[in-house]
């Protein structure tokens, strides 16, 4: 028989913490708190396996569901002394989702279940407060309500709206026992009129209505967008978490309150979180009320900490918070119920934090031994330290300020304020940087978060949903900006008497809280204290190499600033691209003889060697791949009368000829034509003047610095041996040449691009004329899915939608395709040449899952953009260390 429910409290714990696949992470985690001895309300989870059963059997129940959730339930009565549905001590419980992984918000939650009209007179009995109950009863309805039977929440909120102007109250507070009996009896009236049934009073048909309507919400859209931009597998399910009911509303020796062991922004080792007295679980999270600081040292004059408050719960929190960071080792973020005055813990989780609070949490564990150093390395997602990478605000740049809120997620980001999710991510998509003010986000504004260079609201604290989701995501977020107004109907915000319309540029600074108007100048982040910690732990561990894909000399020091070992691949067609230079790269192109190019390519020779100068002054004694011209001819056609007569004129000839040369250039299929190799075959004069560049650099910046560089020249698109036998050949008669004429050598070698299918399939041959191979995957997966580079994206994001692709292959390698051509490649090279060495220079070379890949395969470098670096050094310790994510995409 298959066990679909798991106990947890009351001496009965059946669940892990490392059961979370089965369990979701909620319910684990309770189940862990319970058994190392924590105060947590009893209850049970039913599995994951339930969701997943659920929906492939046309959403029916397994058939012995049913009897497990009793007998669960007769436990929790057992543990708790009370009974579901008994008028005198009812047993009143919550049911909520609990994922595999959080997803927050995403999912529905019912509080108080078990109430009806009968128990409710139990519950006013118990706490001898008939106010309460009602308060309590009607919540219950509401929540029912809207989740459960799916009544539009307004309704509800008419109700009371109506009962507080017939007793003149503003606030729910003035309201009485009779008046919230009042609001329940228009509740139940309404929902009679909308669905047609009484409101259910059987306790067992409201839990089995709350149950299917947790499984139902797997599948509603804010659950799949959330899944879709987090790659979570829809086969992962989700598990129902039932638990007696705890109040932290039952009067002032109540409270409820959400915290983390450290603080989640920065990483300071903190306690660090909110309560609210008299409150229930979700009031603190929905911003409505404004929470309180735990901790006197972080409360602020006027507020009341719960350490002054009610010292014994804080003590008893206190020591839950030291014993919660010794078992799981990580920093926890946890909610907790007071209830008159005694502690229940409701959830632990690993808690999200900002990637600079990961660093410094994963630095001080492992300096404190609760860690060891492969254990930090881990603990930090590489893909997440590119915001660490990106710059903050120029302290000396003026600025005006607008308004300040808390500073919810760090970083820095400008841009057009909008006021709706959807308009974020038009404008996005189309290029323009946006900051999506709202006054508090909901689940709704997941993909306009996402869009949005940062996020501001004008209600709610730390952990509202706003500044949980952009910590999460990485999105710099300043929450609870109070001083400003948002009209949606207007599209405008407004501090004092200024007002600006959607489209004006603001600027919020995420580690400050801080709004500005316009844009600020920003500066480059420093690579030290604790990022340079981890950063010399990484390197300590892995066997990759880590070079930068640069061409310009800002390029090249922001590489070795950011630890480059060296550059993997130096696009010598970008260096054409400058206006001075690409008259004569035209003149070269449309020359109809040698002649003719030769005289454009003496004028570009001093150009190219002064380039190759900067770059080997820079990488002093580092490798320098230098790949001759690739350029997709395209590219560099003249096309406007202007271009094509300036053209004409230098070579000495009319446009009209001009123009038929060009059209006589122009290619169907630019990317599979006239490139790389077949250019320097057919024009042998190019890869000539580019060695002889190369080579006239290196003599003269060994000779000036002493340490000679060394060159590395890369041959573009070959796809058959002669083709690299020819090109080598030709830079090798350059070599000789120029050390003739100088007097001296240098070492260098003579490498090619593994990038085409013929050439892994070939790849034993060419390596007996190759020094060195380097993958170009990007080509390698535009030739092996025969997928046009620059058309795909008009289709490829349907496929990851349909699950064709798991990713974009252009940014993940794909490995079942193009990674079997690497390993051909790598295998048959290496047989023909044991030890050759072997890189990567495709975008992939910077994605943590492709790194896990090359190191796998063993190749002996990874080379990425200068941004990346950190990110492929860190990424590499993990795949060095074993541990990081499959690459098997
Ligand atoms: C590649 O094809 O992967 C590569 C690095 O070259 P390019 O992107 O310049 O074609
Ligand atoms: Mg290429």
């Amino acid at each position: 028989m298959t066990k679909w429910v798991y106990s947890f409290g009351g001496g009965h714990d059946e669940g892990r913490a490392d059961m979370r696949d089965l369990l979701g992470g909620k319910g684990a985690n309770l189940a862990e708190m319970a058994s190392i001895g924590l105060p947590v309300p009893p209850g049970f989870t039913i599995t994951t396996e339930v969701c997943t059963t659920f929906y492939a059997n046309d959403r029916n129940y397994p058939v012995d569901l049913e009897a497990q959730v009793q007998q669960a339930l007769r436990r929790v009565e057992q543990a708790s002394g009370r009974r579901f549905g008994d008028p005198d001590r009812p047993l009143l419980v919550s049911v909520r989702s609990g994922a595999r992984v959080s997803m927050p918000g995403m999912m529905d939650t019912v509080l108080n279940l078990g109430l009806n009209d009968s128990t409710v007179e139990g519950l006013a009995r118990d706490a001898d407060d008939d106010r309460f109950a009602y308060d309590s009863y009607r919540r219950f309805i509401q929540m029912y309500g809207s989740v459960v039977l799916g009544i539009d929440h307004r309704r509800f909120e008419e109700i009371i709206e109506q009962v507080k102007l017939e007793t003149n109250a503003f606030e729910d507070t003035a309201l009485s026992a009779q008046d919230w009996r009042r609001v329940v009896d228009g509740y139940k009236e309404m929902i009679d009129r909308e669905i047609g049934n009484p409101f259910p009073q059987r306790p067992e048909d409201q839990l089995w209505g709350a149950i299917g309507a947790v499984f139902g919400s797997w599948m509603n859209p804010r659950a799949v967008t959330y899944r879709r931009l987090h790659d979570i597998p829809v086969e992962w399910g989700t598990a129902v978490n039932v638990q007696a009911m705890v109040f932290g509303n039952m009067g002032d020796d109540c409270a409820t309150g959400v915290c983390f062991t450290r603080d989640p922004s920065t990483g300071e080792n903190v306690f660090y979180g909110e309560y609210l007295v008299n409150a229930q679980g979700e009031d603190v999270v929905a911003g409505i009320r404004t929470p309180q600081p735990l901790s006197k040292a972080r409360a602020t004059p006027g507020e009341t900490p719960m350490e002054s408050v009610m010292p014994a719960a804080y003590a008893e929190l206190l020591e839950v918070r030291r014993k919660l960071e010794q078992h799981y080792r990580d920093m926890q973020d946890i909610e907790f119920t007071i209830q008159k005055n005694k502690l229940f813990m409701l959830q632990t989780r690993n808690g999200k934090r900002t990637v600079a609070a990961s660093l410094r949490m994963a630095v001080d564990m492992a300096r404190d031994g609760l860690i060891d150093r492969p254990e930090a390395i881990r603990r930090v997602n590489p893909a997440a330290l590119d915001q660490l990478l990106h710059p903050t605000l120029d302290p000396r740049a003026h600025r005006t300020i607008l308004a300040k809120g808390l500073p919810a997620s760090p970083g820095a980001a400008s841009g057009a304020a909008v006021f709706n999710a959807d308009e974020a991510e038009s404008r996005a998509a189309k290029g323009e940087a946006v900051v999506l003010v709202r006054i508090e986000t909901s689940p709704e504004d997941i993909h306009g978060m996402h869009a949005a260079r940062g996020i501001i609201t004008t209600r709610g604290g730390m952990t509202s949903h706003a500044a949980v989701v952009a910590r999460g995501m990485g999105r710099p977020c300043v929450a609870g900006a109070g001083g400003i107004t948002v009209d949606y109907n207007d599209q405008t915000l407004r501090v004092g008497s200024r007002t600006l319309q959607a489209g004006n540029i603001i600027t919020l600074d995420g580690a400050t809280g801080e709004v500005f108007v316009g844009s600020i100048p920003m500066i480059e982040p420093a690579m030290s204290g604790d990022f340079g910690t981890l950063m010399q732990w990484a390197d300590e561990s892995r066997r990759l190499r880590v070079r930068a894909n640069a061409e310009t000399p800002l390029d090249a020091e922001t590489a070795r600033k950011f630890g480059a070992e060296g550059i993997g691949l130096c696009r010598t067609e970008h260096m054409f691209f400058d206006p001075e230079r690409i008259g004569a790269v035209r003149q070269m192109i449309m020359a109809n003889d040698e002649a003719g190019r030769r005289a454009a390519l003496e004028r570009l020779l001093p150009h190219q060697r002064d380039d190759f100068i900067s770059l080997f002054r820079i990488m002093a004694g580092m490798p320098v791949t230098i790949r001759l011209l690739d350029p997709p001819l395209h590219e560099f056609l003249p096309h406007a009368d202007a271009e094509l007569a300036e053209v004409a004129e230098a070579l000495g000839t009319d446009t009209e000829s001009m123009r038929r040369r060009a059209a006589e250039l122009a290619e169907a299929n630019p990317m599979l034509g006239h490139r790389g190799c077949r250019l320097g075959i057919t024009f042998p004069e190019i890869y000539e003047m580019q060695a002889r560049a190369i080579f006239e650099g290196a003599l003269m910046v060994a000779k000036e610095t002493g340490t000679a560089p060394i060159p590395e020249i890369m041959i573009p698109l070959v796809g058959m041996k002669k083709e690299l036998e020819i090109t080598r050949s030709q830079v090798e008669n350059v070599a000789r040449q120029v050390f003739d004429k100088l007097g001296r050598t240098i070492d260098y070698t003579i490498g090619t691009m593994i990038e085409l299918p013929r050439a892994s399939l070939t790849a034993d041959a060419i390596a007996e004329v190759a020094d060195f191979f380097s993958f170009g995957t990007n080509d390698l997966t535009q030739t092996t899915f025969g997928l046009s580079r620059d058309d795909a994206g008009k289709f490829l994001p349907q496929y990851a939608e349909k699950g064709i692709l798991p990713k974009d292959p252009f940014v993940s390698i794909d490995i079942d395709g193009v990674g079997a051509m690497i390993r051909i490649a790598v295998e048959k090279g290496r047989q023909a040449k044991p030890g050759m060495k072997m890189g990567i220079c495709g975008e992939h070379g910077g994605d943590p899952a492709s790194i896990v890949f090359c190191e796998q395969i063993g190749l002996d470098y990874v080379s990425c953009s200068p941004y990346r670096v950190p990110v492929a050094r860190l990424a590499a310790a993990q795949a060095a260390l074993g541990t990081a994510e499959d690459g098997t995409a």
